[in-house]
């Protein structure tokens, strides 16, 4: 039997473990510690931009964690983007608030400008101003930021930038996780680089990182005793696994090297493959390419590829089911132009692992072409 080969799986550099040392060294087993310092001043280091960064237990809580600073409550109307993860429109419903969701545009899958706009206005003529746009940089792809930045400014509401997949992407130069007012950043096992589980919030004031890790450590207020006036959260990331963070963040660009590798494979093996189509790089935009997808004629071509792939123990996934489509998801408003409907029904994740061998490669693309040779007999 093949070994299994997984969409996204963990790739360690070897030097987690001395990271993790120091913390049993010094037997800082807490949410709290000289690691998780580190690993903020490292990833503040990396993004630039002054960057302020809140290490958490997860992407979503990061997430959350902007809605709250953001001041978002019951009844508040977010905009967030259709094609993307659960995750990046949950925290919307943790607050009572209400999502309004957007397709995307087909250049880079994200938020659709002009939709994005159409949404704001239909919102205005009915009196309500919604008070969050949540941007995803879907698979690594950076989304459209001027054109959004300018509309999102036009009409003064706030932009998160869900860059949950994207560390080491960016736009003319300016890392994704700092193309907005809040970035997210997740270090989940599937992501480029991870601890686990694991996430963090980038913010552009140290004022609004403070905020943030009040809200992460249960709102505690200045008190001898524990004293709390509002609502806080268990969200802040563990000691022991900023260290696993710290070993891996050293190896982040030759993680996106070998995943922006393992998509020029994919094109150049599938090339005589017609009907097999790539997301490309808009102009100034650098895709991490955490994950290649590819893009077939028909939902039954897509399927037919996934299916040879499962047999061959090889994971693929479909893109991401459209939000708007989702039965916790369906009843609220949506803008849509069919562009995150036919992504679903069409597109699929390859694996894209930065540990998979050339060998793993071939033997992935040798069975897309075999299944694709048996569709036109
Ligand atoms: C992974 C992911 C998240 C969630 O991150 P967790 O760390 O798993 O909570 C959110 N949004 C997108 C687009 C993701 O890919």
């Amino acid at each position: 039997m093949k070994n299994k080969i997984w969409l996204s799986s963990p790739h360690m550099s070897g030097t987690e473990q001395n990271f993790i040392q120091e913390v049993f060294d010094t037997n800082w087993i807490a949410p709290v510690g000289d690691q998780l310092m580190n690993f903020e001043t490292d990833l503040e280091n990396f993004l630039g931009n002054q960057s302020h960064v809140l290490a958490v237990n997860s992407g979503t809580a990061a997430i959350h964690l902007a809605l709250k600073l953001l001041g978002i409550s019951k009844g508040d109307e977010v905009l967030c983007q259709s094609f993307t993860f659960c995750a990046s429109a949950n925290p919307i419903l943790y607050e009572g608030a209400i999502p309004i969701f957007i397709d995307s545009e087909d250049l880079t899958w994200n938020l659709s400008p002009y939709l994005l706009e159409k949404a704001i206005k239909n919102r205005l003529k009915n009196g309500i101003k919604p008070k969050a746009i949540i941007a995803v940089d879907s698979y690594g792809m950076p989304f459209k930021v001027s054109a959004v930045r300018a509309i999102a400014n036009k009409y003064e509401i706030p932009i998160i930038e869900d860059a949950a997949g994207a560390l080491g992407s960016k736009v003319a130069d300016i890392p994704c996780g700092t193309l907005a007012e809040f970035g997210v950043i997740s270090f989940n096992g599937n992501k480029i680089i991870t601890t686990s589980s694991g996430g963090a919030l980038i913010s552009t004031s140290k004022n609004m990182k403070a905020k943030a890790l009040f809200f992460a450590t249960q709102a505690r207020d200045v008190a001898s005793h524990y004293q709390h006036s509002e609502i806080g959260y268990n969200y802040r990331m563990s000691n022991v696994l900023a260290g696993i963070g710290r070993g891996q963040l050293t190896v982040i660009d030759e993680r996106v090297q070998a995943r922006r590798a393992i998509f020029e494979f994919y094109k150049k093996e599938l090339q005589g493959c017609n009907e097999l189509k790539f997301l490309e790089e808009p102009k100034g935009y650098y895709s991490n390419r955490w994950l290649s997808c590819i893009q077939t004629p028909s939902f039954e071509v897509r399927e037919k590829i996934r299916i040879a792939l499962d047999l061959e123990g090889i994971e693929a996934r479909p893109l991401w089911k459209p939000l708007h489509l989702q039965p916790i998801f369906q009843d609220y408003l949506a803008f849509t132009n069919g562009v995150a409907e036919e992504l679903f029904a069409n597109g699929l994740c390859l694996p894209s692992g930065s540990n998979l061998t050339e060998f793993d490669l071939f033997r992935i693309t040798n069975c897309i072409k075999k299944a694709l040779k048996k569709e036109q007999l």
